[in-house]
């Protein structure tokens, strides 16, 4: 029976560790921090699972992956027996009157990174303060991404612990 060692327990080494374990392989994992993952970058991370958000960096194969990775993670969720929130709400990029052009710019990076017109609504100022109430009378402009989502960040890294 083969035996994994797995160094580093951020959120890559915890899910590598988990998935192993899930097969039935035996896996230590080794973590030079605190079992919490304080010192892990998940820790800190807004755990956003918005990769056509990421549009003006990201290439389309990454943009592809990000997307795939959504289902993943609400599998993965299902399968951890500590409770960790997920939401799929969608994510919201909001311009003020004066970045307007930056807006349309955005707009170009999505096209390029294969994120189809469906997969986006735009937002003016009054649907944005119904939305997001919060926000309201502040943006002029925004760009609704309904696909995307967010974890806790910190509740994955301790429910993995747990697993
Ligand atoms: C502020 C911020 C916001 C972010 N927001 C998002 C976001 O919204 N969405 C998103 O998808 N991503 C986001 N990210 C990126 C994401 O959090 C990271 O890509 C991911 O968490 C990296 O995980 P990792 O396990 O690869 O690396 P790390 O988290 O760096 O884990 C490495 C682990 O190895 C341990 N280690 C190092 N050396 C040793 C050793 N010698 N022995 C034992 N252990 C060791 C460290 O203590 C650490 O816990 C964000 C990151 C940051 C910093």
């Amino acid at each position: 029976m083969s035996k994994v060692a797995v160094l580093g327990g951020g959120l890559s080494g915890r899910l590598m560790a988990f998935q192993l374990a899930e097969q039935g392989i035996s896996v230590e994992l080794f973590e030079k921090g605190e079992r919490n993952g304080a010192q892990a970058a998940a820790y800190v991370a807004a755990a956003m699972l918005a990769p056509s958000a990421e549009a003006v960096e990201a290439t389309p194969e990454v943009i592809r992956l990000g997307k795939q990775s959504i289902a993943l993670w609400r599998a993965i969720v299902c399968r951890l027996n500590t409770p960790v929130m997920m939401q799929e709400n969608g994510s919201l990029i909001v311009w003020h009157t004066q970045d307007k052009p930056l807006s349309a710019e955005f707009a170009r990076h999505l096209k390029r990174g294969g994120v189809a017109e469906h997969e986006t609504i735009r937002w003016n100022a009054d649907e944005i303060a119904a939305n997001e109430p919060q926000l309201a009378g502040r943006f002029s402009d925004g760009l609704y991404l309904p696909t995307e989502g967010q974890l806790d960040g910190r509740q994955v890294l301790n429910a993995l612990a747990d697993a």
